[in-house]
């Protein structure tokens, strides 16, 4: 009998507009469980959510929506001008976002996969706290003009509103210089995309 391989957890990231959500489900298509760190974080900070008691405790009534959320709104604008805010707030947020990953992350391995995709918009600004976590970074990159465009597309947000995301988001060169894998997700279709995605030397079962 030979002896399962260990399971491989890749991190991957890349600017807003990169790939990352189509490239997660070609993986899962693939066979690898996908864990988005994105989605965690708005699930604590849903209604009810787990973060949400030590938010209004720590931030007041303000910066909580009518039904029980985060308003995002506010908390962006406040922590922009505040960076004792924002420090405030990731100490809640974080540890959160980090066992529900690891519980999830669990549930998969019981499950047998053998490749966890951490998709993590921010891996690469978060710096050791994700990167020791997974095994390789895959980075998908492409011109920041194409980050713009394929947002405004989807989204339908203004082309300011976009760069001022990206200029908050760490810059191509670093995120390609933490990368051990690069998808180059520029001119090219998502036939190509996929090709690229297929031969990724992922374990499946
Ligand atoms: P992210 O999750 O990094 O923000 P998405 O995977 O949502 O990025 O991609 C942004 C948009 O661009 C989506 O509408 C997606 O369908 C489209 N897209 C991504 N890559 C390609 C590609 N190679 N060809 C055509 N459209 C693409």
């Amino acid at each position: 009998m030979t002896p399962k391989p260990s399971p491989l957890r890749i991190g991957l990231t890349g600017g807003i507009g990169s790939g990352k959500s189509t490239v997660s489900q070609m993986l899962q298509a693939r066979g690898a469980a996908v864990i988005d760190a994105d989605a965690i974080a708005r699930s604590v900070t849903a209604p009810q959510g787990a973060a949400m008691v030590d938010i209004a405790r720590s931030f007041g009534a303000a910066f909580i929506t009518p039904e029980g959320a985060l308003n995002r709104e506010k908390v962006r604008a406040h922590v922009f001008s505040n960076p004792q805010a924002k420090d405030a707030l990731e100490a809640i947020i974080h540890p959160l976002v980090a066992k529900e990953t690891q519980r999830q992350a669990q549930v998969a391995l019981s499950a047998g996969y053998l490749t966890l995709i951490f998709d993590v918009p921010l891996l690469i600004e978060a710096g050791s706290r994700w990167r020791a976590q997974v095994d390789r970074v895959l980075v998908l990159d492409c011109l920041v003009e194409t980050q713009i465009q394929r947002v405004v597309a989807r989204n339908a947000m203004s082309r300011e509103a976009i760069q001022a995301i990206i200029s908050a988001q760490a810059s191509r060169a670093q995120k390609l210089s933490a990368a051990d894998w690069v998808i180059y997700n520029e001119n090219i279709s998502k036939e190509s995309l996929q090709e690229a995605v297929a031969q990724l030397p992922i374990r499946t079962r």
